[in-house]
């Protein structure tokens, strides 16, 4: 018998909360023979009656097991203290609005029996997407492929299952400014994917507004990658890469060979040059401070050195 743990962080859905709750029940009933189950939900900060929908489920049923946080921390840190709690052989990360349709449960299992250590849900393209969160999203996942180390698929989304060497790995993480996702795409492992349709959200209101998306995908970057840190830098080093030649050109045509091709270059196309070469040098410095601080911001956020998937020593 395997122990799955579902892990819902909710926020604002006392009336997603039991429907969710009889969906897995649902689900389960069918899989009852091989797997038993636990259901973390975690209130996080809710205004609502979200707490008191848990505590109603827990007490009439053993399985469900809650965290509530003492105000709003947002949902990276919600799944993140699910995570830390989980005692299951594997763990699925859930929406509590049923957007991640509980009745996919048995495919994720399906994929985890096969060997995969992580199954990840990719979202199908949802219709209903305004034009600027469709535009928004495929430039932010073109740019952060581009310049970081850590591969994203477009489309993935939260909803997931990690096995439990795989939850021990996550647990060892100890950075703050988190994106549970990108996290776990750092780790690695063996992946699948499962691909689903995401129905408009039950009830209430989706939580992630523009300002907040925009957000996470700036913190996004920051955490996979060195690259905005850089950018000075490089700008310097093509700055300097133009102005230097032709500040040398100017010199040895208008000095040395007495303007030979009657150019008549003035005073301020000079000046305007030297200005330029003179920014490019202090851009490259600023690239090379950017250096150290990636170093530092590497040894703060202290990742493990590597990330084992099976030992035998
Ligand atoms: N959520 C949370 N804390 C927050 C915002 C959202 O725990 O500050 C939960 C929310 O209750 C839901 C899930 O995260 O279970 C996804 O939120 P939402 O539906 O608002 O986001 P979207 O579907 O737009 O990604
Ligand atoms: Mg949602």
């Amino acid at each position: 018998m395997k122990l799955i743990s579902i892990i819902i962080p909710a926020y604002n859905e006392e009336k997603n909360i039991p429907l969710v709750y009889d969906e897995i029940k649902k689900v389960f009933e069918n899989l009852k023979e091989k797997y038993s189950y636990e259901i973390i939900f975690i209130d996080d900060g809710s205004k609502d009656k979200s707490s008191q929908a848990m505590e109603s489920l827990n007490a009439k049923d053993e399985k469900v097991k809650y965290i509530q946080f003492s105000r709003n921390f947002g949902k990276e840190a919600a799944t993140s203290a699910g995570i830390n709690n989980a005692k299951g052989d594997a763990a699925l990360l859930l929406d509590a609005d049923l957007q991640h349709p509980p009745k996919l449960i048995p495919e994720f299992l399906k994929k985890w029996e096969e060997g995969a250590d992580i199954v990840i849900g990719v979202r199908n393209k949802n219709k209903s997407d305004g034009i600027i969160k469709k535009i928004g999203s495929s430039i932010f996942y073109k740019i952060i492929n581009l310049i970081s180390d850590t591969q994203i698929i477009p489309q993935s989304t939260d909803f997931r299952l990690l096995d439990k060497t795989v939850i021990q790995e996550f647990n060892k993480l100890t950075e703050k400014n988190r994106i549970t996702r990108g996290l776990i795409d750092w780790l690695g492992f063996k992946r699948d994917y499962i691909y689903f349709n995401a129905d408009e959200r039950s009830i209430g209101e989706a939580s992630y507004s523009t300002v907040k998306l925009v957000k996470l995908a700036l913190s996004t970057m920051i955490a996979h990658s060195f690259f905005p840190l850089k950018f000075a830098g490089y700008l310097g080093i093509a700055i300097v890469s133009i102005s230097c030649p032709l500040g040398l050109l100017i010199f040895i045509s208008k000095y040395i060979l007495k303007d030979p091709w009657g150019l008549s270059i003035s005073g301020s196309a000079i000046l305007a040059t030297i200005i330029l070469f003179l920014i490019g040098i202090v851009l490259i410095c600023l690239g090379l401070m950017a250096l150290y601080i990636a170093s530092i911001q590497s040894e703060v956020i202290n990742r493990p050195l590597y990330v084992a998937r099976r030992k035998k020593v």
